[in-house]
């Protein structure tokens, strides 16, 4: 069994989706990146392809290249799993925190939870997503932005 962990963070901007986990959220404003910026999808693939030791989320879909921009990460997600499976290892189970101050993320969790163990292929016990505020310090309690960590197990196939 090896294991793997990720961390991510984008800032809020005006003017955009607020993606996260896979699934669109209501909010006055969304992360800024070159992809859709789901900090939560970037820090779980960081963390799979960790466990993997195969390098990062920017070694593979470099933010420079333009056939990765306005990217839906859930695409991204699907590829790291690809890259997981090619090198014969299967996801045993994730545990994932996002640290925002806002929006309020407890009613999404569980949509968040089936949109991704259904990427993954995997059952929805699987896959844990917590939430977290930053009791208003730092630049998450500032809502600056939003923090994403993932832990994950994966093992031989
Ligand atoms: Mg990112």
């Amino acid at each position: 069994m090896r294991i793997g962990q990720g961390y991510d963070v984008h800032q809020f901007a005006a003017n955009r989706q607020l993606w996260l986990g896979g699934i669109l959220i209501e909010h006055e404003r969304g992360l800024l990146g070159h992809s859709d910026a789901d900090v939560l999808i970037h820090s779980l693939c960081d963390a799979l392809l960790g466990a993997a030791c195969l390098r990062d989320i920017g070694y593979h879909f470099p933010d420079t290249d333009p056939k990765y921009k306005g990217i839906d990460s859930k695409e991204l997600l699907r590829k790291t799993m690809r890259l997981i499976d090619a090198k014969g290892y299967r996801l045993i189970n994730c545990d994932c925190t996002i640290c925002a101050q806002v929006p309020k993320l407890n009613p999404h969790i569980d949509q968040m939870r089936q949109c991704l163990a259904q990427i993954m292929q995997t059952d929805i016990d699987c896959v844990s997503i917590k939430a977290t505020t930053t009791e208003h310090l730092g630049f998450v309690g500032r809502e600056e932005g939003i923090a994403a960590y993932a832990t994950v197990l994966i093992d031989n196939k």
